[in-house]
């Protein structure tokens, strides 16, 4: 901001009022470095003066992609207060449980999310968008900066295996990030930059830190459309998108347009098979795969290259990250075998705000998933430790019965899940959305499994549904299937 004031760092839907001095205020939709830090000062000495908020509070931000996150957090972090990025996919009861184990001292909200902050604990104060700008417009004079004490964000982690959990990070010091993402993906200073992954989560974070990093301007929509995703990428000449791998699928719903996009970089789950075929065959060879965690940040990026090569791979760690595949045992995996991934990089997460760790082994820490490394060092990722299924006595990944069914032309999406057995103990059954106008029967999805795999990774129960529940990343959300229990 300093160095660089006039330059557009937002490009979003909010139209704002004009500052108390007198000055022009920002054009509508359009915020400059400049306006971004100015108004997140004025937020800051607001939060302190009107509403009392202290640099050892927690402030929760519970957000949409637009202009109001960002000023958020970096008003928190002025104060040197924590800032807990609320995932907009929570209920009200969940949020209330969140407010309390994160112990917010004030939540921020998008208007959309009323309801949700009427279930807040009495306790917590609450400002929405409207909120906002009239503490802003009677922002006490004064410094509210706090450079004695460096604030942490807090980033929840899906809650794909139980309720989030909170992990404690801090603002990348230094370019280590933005190094080890343009090592190995061409996002250029000063471009025009769309992040269509939610900010609130660690990927969106990621991509928003490198981006402010570059000097980019970031264009945000509060929810993806993939139809007005790919006007905005070409009325604002994005030339790099952030997404998750569901959205490529959508976007392939649509109709493509000639995009100025060189990168579009997908995390947050895994890329079904078939998918970055079928995406770089439509936008061309413009799609990186990263490979991280909330806890881990990212750990490996797989780039057009690699991905043409092998389709599900999650590529290579990025300069200065390290990769390790351990047995149980803790001993290093040769190539090919499948054992526990560790991670090491300057990004790792510092714990969980409950006070929990991570098993860590040299430094490395374990992410909770499977994988092995082929023979020319690109990672794939089996799945996770706790989803590997034992059926009767064998090993099964989910995964790997997701991607083959991924690849049959009838199939939208496919997610496989291991059920309890009265006999293996364990068994797989798959749920299935087709593309519209499809068929295909439980019996030839049976088949296809078996000329192709092993005999215990073919899915017992095979269920047709309209469309997978997913979580506000995009992930499936294994509970929510349907399953009677038959
Ligand atoms: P919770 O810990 O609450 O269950 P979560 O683990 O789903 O939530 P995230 O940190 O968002 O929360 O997810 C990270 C996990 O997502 C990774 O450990 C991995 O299993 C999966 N993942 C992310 N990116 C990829 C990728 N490119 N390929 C394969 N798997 C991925």
């Amino acid at each position: 901001a300093a160095r660089d004031p006039d330059r557009l760092v937002i490009i979003d839907d909010r139209k704002l009022p004009a500052p108390p001095d007198g000055s022009a205020g920002p054009m509508p939709g359009r915020l400059t470095y400049g306006e971004l830090l100015a108004r997140a000062e004025r937020l800051a000495a607001a939060l302190h003066g009107a509403c009392g908020v202290e640099p050892t509070d927690r402030i929760g931000l519970m957000c949409r992609n637009h202009g109001g996150l960002i000023e958020g957090m970096t008003a928190a972090s002025l104060l040197g207060a924590d800032a807990v990025l609320v995932n907009t996919g929570l209920s009200p009861a969940q949020l209330a449980v969140v407010a309390q184990e994160q112990q917010l001292r004030i939540l921020i909200h998008d208007s959309e999310f009323a309801e949700h902050a009427v279930a807040l604990p009495r306790r917590v104060e609450r400002l929405d968008e409207s909120g906002v700008e009239d503490v802003l417009a009677t922002a006490p004079a004064g410094n509210a900066r706090r450079p004695d004490r460096e604030g942490r964000t807090i980033v929840l982690t899906s809650g794909t295996t139980g309720a989030p959990k909170g992990a404690r990070r801090r603002t990348p010091a230094g370019f280590a990030p933005l190094a080890s993402i343009i090592s190995r993906i061409p996002v250029y200073a000063r471009s025009r930059m769309l992040i269509a992954a939610p900010v609130f989560h660690t990927w969106g974070l990621a991509a928003l830190q490198v981006g402010l990093a570059l000097r980019a301007t970031i264009v945000l929509q509060r929810r993806f459309e993939p139809a007005d995703a790919l006007s905005a990428v070409i009325e604002h000449e994005c030339t790099s998108m952030f997404a998750v791998p569901v959205m490529l699928q959508r976007l392939l719903d649509t109709p493509p347009r000639p995009t100025p996009l060189r990168v579009v970089a997908v995390s947050g789950s895994a890329l079904p098979g078939g998918l970055a075929t079928r995406f770089m065959d439509a936008y061309g060879d413009v799609l990186y795969n990263l490979y991280g965690s909330t806890e881990a940040s990212w750990a490996s990026i797989a780039t057009p290259e690699d991905l043409r090569r092998a389709p599900t791979t999650a590529g290579r760690p990025p300069h200065g990250t390290r990769i390790a595949i351990v047995s149980q045992a803790g001993r290093e995996m040769a190539e090919g075998q499948t054992g526990r991934i560790f991670v090491g990089n300057e990004m790792l997460f510092e714990g969980y705000t409950n006070g929990a760790g991570r098993e860590t082994l040299d430094g490395l820490l374990a992410t909770g998933d499977l994988g092995h490394l082929d023979s020319e060092g690109l990672l794939f990722v089996d799945g996770r430790e706790d989803d590997m299924i034992v059926s009767g006595g064998e090993n099964v990944f989910p995964a790997a019965v997701e991607n083959l069914l991924a690849g049959l032309p009838q199939i939208r999406e496919v997610a496989v899940v291991g059920v309890p057995d009265p006999e293996f103990g364990q068994r797989l059954a798959a749920w299935i959305a087709l593309v519209p106008g499809e068929v295909l029967d439980p019996a030839a999805v049976r088949e296809y499994v078996r000329r192709h795999l092993a005999r215990f990774a073919v899915p017992r129960d095979v269920r047709f549904v309209p469309a997978l529940p997913r979580n506000a990343t995009g992930k499936v959300v294994p509970r929510d299937l349907p399953w009677d229990g038959a």
